[in-house]
C-alpha cells in the first residue's frame, strides 16, 4: 500500500538521486537564507506549460502563480478569498521582484470554454465560468467576430487575456507604484505548446513577436 502514486513515488527518487544530488549545496543555501527570486510568473494550471521547465529555472529562480487562464484580476480589497491577489502581494511587496511575466499558451482550456457557448458547467458552483468571467467583455467581441477561424479566434483570446491581465495588474496600488518608479518591469508572452517558441509582447504595441533566433 502506498500512500503516493507510484508514478510520482519513482519521479521523487529519481530527483532525490539527480537533481538533489547535484544541487543540495544551492537547497541548503536556499533553506538558510530564504528564497529571493527576481520574477514573478503568473502562468496557466496547464500541466503542458510549466515554467520552471520552459525558462529551465532551477530551484528558487522563480516565484510562480498559476491559476486557469493565467488571469489576474483587478485589486478589490474587499475581503473575499483572493488567492491570486495574495500571491502577488506577497511577490511584489514581501520578496520584492523585478519583473513580472504574464505567460499564457496556445491550446488552453480555460480560454477555449470561454469561447465555447455550449459549454455547460462543471458543477453547480461553476467556478471556472465565475473565474473567466473576468475576461466577459473581450471573450464577448472576440467570440462574435465571423471573419475569424474556431483557431484564430481561441489564439487572439489567449493573447487578449495577457494583455488584459497586465493591464489589472497596474490596478494594483503597489505594483502601479514600483513600475513608476522603475523598480518592477511587467511582460508578456505567449507559449505555443506544439512548437516551443515563446512569443513576446512588445511593449509599445501589445503584438506578440517570435523570438529571436539562437
Ligand atoms: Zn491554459
Amino acid at each position: 500500500m502506498t500512500h503516493l502514486p507510484e508514478k510520482l513515488l519513482t519521479g521523487y527518487h529519481n530527483f532525490m538521486h539527480g537533481r538533489f544530488e547535484v544541487e543540495s549545496d544551492r537547497y541548503r543555501r536556499l533553506a538558510q537564507e530564504g528564497q529571493a527570486p527576481d520574477t514573478l510568473v503568473i502562468a496557466c494550471c496547464d500541466s503542458r506549460s510549466a515554467p520552471e521547465t520552459i525558462f529551465d529555472a532551477g530551484p528558487g529562480e522563480l516565484f510562480v502563480l498559476r491559476n486557469v487562464a493565467n488571469l489576474v484580476p483587478p485589486y478589490e480589497p474587499d475581503g473575499e478569498f483572493h488567492a491570486t491577489s495574495a500571491a502577488l502581494e506577497f511577490a511584489v511587496q514581501a520578496l520584492k521582484v523585478k519583473n513580472i511575466v504574464v505567460m499564457g499558451h496556445g491550446r488552453c482550456g480555460g480560454i477555449k470554454a470561454a469561447l465555447d457557448p455550449a459549454m455547460k458547467p462543471l458543477s453547480p458552483g461553476d467556478f471556472i465560468g465565475r473565474w473567466m468571467s473576468l475576461l466577459a467583455p473581450a471573450t464577448e467581441a472576440v467570440a462574435g467576430n465571423s471573419m475569424m477561424t474556431t483557431t484564430e479566434r481561441q489564439t487572439a483570446l489567449e493573447r487578449i487575456s495577457i494583455r488584459y491581465s497586465i493591464a489589472n495588474l497596474r490596478t494594483f496600488p503597489c505594483v502601479k507604484i514600483l513600475e513608476d518608479k522603475g523598480r518592477l518591469t511587467i511582460y508578456g508572452a505567449w507559449f505555443d505548446i506544439s512548437t516551443g517558441e515563446l512569443w513576446v509582447m512588445n511593449k509599445e504595441t501589445g503584438d506578440f513577436e517570435r523570438p529571436e533566433a539562437g
